[in-house]
């Protein structure tokens, strides 16, 4: 078994966008300025977010946060997002989700500019991905085809399994894996909720994508030796050994489910570290773009 190291990847990806940003630089470019709103106080959501823009210092890009209170209106936040919009000297932002139950999401998701959508979710963006065109990919998705590529996995005409059909990483993670591209061409089945005899289709597949949000789901009973598995599940569980309480946990049970892969991410360390890298590339993308 080989590890999948996210943390390591990002960290290579990380140096390569620091010196793509002192070349800007020395060319007399922008510098990339990646914004980030979050709305209320969610702490996993503020540890993403302000790993964002850790990172974002990190490779030497501008970053902006912007907290906004949970008791902000729609418009409130609409007209957050018209201003980023507008603002020349931001290349890309994002709004991190999930955000409070009084705000659309699908309403802020399409106020965001899709030539500054860097997380891919726009639905410009999402069917340009589905025709094979220049865009923004959904970063989580786009992370996990990099970590792919990056460790030379094979996928062309390999059974592909993802489990979980969110918008933001199940369902355009199937449609990247069935795409006619270097890491593509898999024979992909979208499994979820309502999938009957999960453990029959799991066994057939070379490749395993578990993002449903339930700790330690994929058990070795379910997959065939040498399977590649890459673990996007990511569940906060009560640890009073850790100082901050509690341990993150993926979705895959991963002793066992290890011994009978080929390659396999961890959590934390797999896929985490590789969306934020994904996010930098997308704000690079961001300046090509323009
Ligand atoms: P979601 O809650 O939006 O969707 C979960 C999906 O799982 C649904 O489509 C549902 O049909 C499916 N599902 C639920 N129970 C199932 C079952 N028993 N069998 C098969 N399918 C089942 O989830 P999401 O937003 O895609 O997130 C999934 C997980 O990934 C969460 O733990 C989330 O925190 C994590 N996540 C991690 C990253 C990262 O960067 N590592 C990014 C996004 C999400």
């Amino acid at each position: 078994m080989e590890l999948l190291d996210g943390k390591k990847t990002s960290n290579d990806i990380k140096e390569e966008i620091a010196q793509k940003v002192i070349e800007l630089k020395n060319q007399g470019k922008k510098t990339p300025h990646l914004a980030a709103v979050i709305v209320g106080e969610n702490g996993a959501s503020l540890t993403y977010v302000n790993a964002k823009v850790k990172a974002c210092e990190k490779v030497g890009f501008e970053s902006t946060l912007i907290k906004l209170p949970t008791s902000v209106t729609e418009d409130e936040l609409l007209a957050k997002i018209t201003e980023l919009n507008t603002n020349e000297d931001i290349d890309g932002f994002i709004v991190q989700l999930p955000l409070p139950d009084h705000i659309d999401e699908h309403k802020v998701t399409l106020a965001i500019d899709p030539m500054k959508d860097v997380d891919g979710f726009h639905p410009e963006n999402l069917g340009r991905m589905m025709l094979n065109l220049p865009c923004f990919l959904p970063a989580t998705p786009a992370g996990i085809l990099e970590l792919l590529d990056r460790y030379n996995i094979e996928t062309s005409g390999k059974d592909c399994v993802v489990i979980g059909r969110s918008h933001i990483v199940g369902s355009p993670m199937s449609v990247l894996m069935a795409r006619n591209t270097k890491i593509g061409n898999c024979t992909v089945t979208l499994t979820h909720s309502r999938t009957q005899n999960l453990k029959e289709i799991t066994k057939r597949a070379d490749i395993v994508i578990v993002a449903l949000g339930k700790s330690e789901f994929l058990t070795a009973d379910m997959v065939k030796e040498g399977v590649v598995v890459v673990d996007v599940g990511i569940t906060r569980v009560k640890d009073e050994s850790k100082k901050s309480g509690f341990k993150l946990l993926g979705d895959v049970k991963f002793d066992e489910v290890a011994a009978k892969s080929s390659y396999i991410t961890p959590v934390p360390g797999g896929v985490g570290p590789m969306t934020i890298a994904s996010l930098m590339l997308n704000t690079l993308q961001a300046i090509d773009m323009k």
